[in-house]
């Protein structure tokens, strides 16, 4: 089997090095615009690409894990772009978050190269990308689904089809984020409340998870980072942003009010002012730590 990556960012490298150890031991080439991260993965097996056409001419399955829709755009139809190598029957599956128009816009252009496109977004953070454990909600022609499903299930646990339509996958990741989000602002400032008040942030946290206030946030976020003081991996807080930006742009589209999410989207954009924006997004408690001059810190 011969796939491309594109992207070998925080998930991209985690999911590649999954594609690499699993059975079929497929080919996988790989590119990303940091040389690095290229040679990162390729001491374990991948192969290096010099432009996402090349990726294309070497690969029946592209995988793309990118930042942004106009990475996206840039990387399949810009200059020396995927769309100008792909073959008829060749699939790409879009697994990064991104705009569901940008995906339809993308996916006519392939199907006049009559190649297919699949979104597949996915969630479960870093953790569940190394561990092959993603949830994969993924959205498009169901033949093609069923083509990629082998690939899925080395880098995922839940794998849904979700809909033929094409954009429907990041339809459903998008309103996750916009919850998940919310979430996190949520918790970013009920520990610094509790501990201002002069809990001990460990014995809350483990109260408020036994409690109805618990979320991935509470359960994931607040140990793995916070409490850890460790921002360096991660879903960095552009990104959050990003992902609450396309949702309540949605949602203004279809008159739909999402005031929370309107809301907790100015933590990360602050979190960005503040030059924190590539770090991962639960940064934006250190904004409320200076704010109130204290950490959230376990006391050891
Ligand atoms: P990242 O910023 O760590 O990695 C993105 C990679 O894409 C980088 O290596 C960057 O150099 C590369 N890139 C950007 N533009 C490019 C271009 N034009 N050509 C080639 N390479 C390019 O991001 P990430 O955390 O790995 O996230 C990737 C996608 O997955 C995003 O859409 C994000 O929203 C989504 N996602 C992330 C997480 C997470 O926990 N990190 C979880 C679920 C989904």
């Amino acid at each position: 089997m011969n796939i491309g990556f594109i992207g070998i960012g925080n998930m991209g490298s985690l999911m590649c090095k999954n594609l690499l150890k699993s059975e079929c031991r497929p080919r996988v080439t790989v590119y990303d615009k940091v040389l690095c991260n290229v040679e990162a993965i390729c001491q374990l097996g991948a192969v290096k690409a010099e432009t996402p056409r090349e990726v294309a001419q070497n690969s029946e399955f592209i995988i793309t894990m990118l930042p942004e829709s106009s990475n996206m755009k840039e990387v399949v139809l810009g200059k020396n772009g995927v769309v100008e190598a792909i073959k008829p029957g060749h699939i790409i599956v879009d697994m990064g978050t991104g705009s569901p128009t940008v995906i339809r816009e993308i996916g006519q252009i392939l199907a006049e190269k009559k190649a297919f496109i699949l979104d597949a977004p996915v969630s479960g953070g870093v953790g569940k990308a190394a561990t092959g454990e993603l949830s994969i909600m993924a959205s498009g022609d169901k033949a093609t689904f069923d083509k990629c499903h082998e690939i899925f299930t080395i880098l995922g646990k839940e794998i849904f089809h979700i809909s033929t339509e094409v954009g429907t996958g990041h339809t459903v990741k998008i309103i996750n984020n916009l919850v998940q989000g919310v979430n996190l602002a949520a918790i970013c400032e009920a520990m610094v409340l509790a501990v201002k008040a002069g809990l001990d942030p460990a014995m809350f946290l483990d109260i408020l998870n036994k409690s109805s206030g618990e979320s991935y946030a509470s359960r994931i976020k607040v140990p793995g980072f916070i409490f850890k003081r460790e921002f360096s991996t991660g879903f960095k807080a552009k990104l959050q942003h990003k992902d609450m930006d396309l949702a309540t742009t949605l949602a203004k589209e279809l008159k739909v009010p999402v005031a929370m999410g309107n809301l907790a989207k100015e933590y990360y954009m602050a979190a960005m002012a503040a030059g924190k924006g590539d770090m991962d997004a639960s940064v934006i408690v250190t904004l409320l730590e200076d704010i109130t001059g204290v950490t959230v810190k376990p006391t050891p």
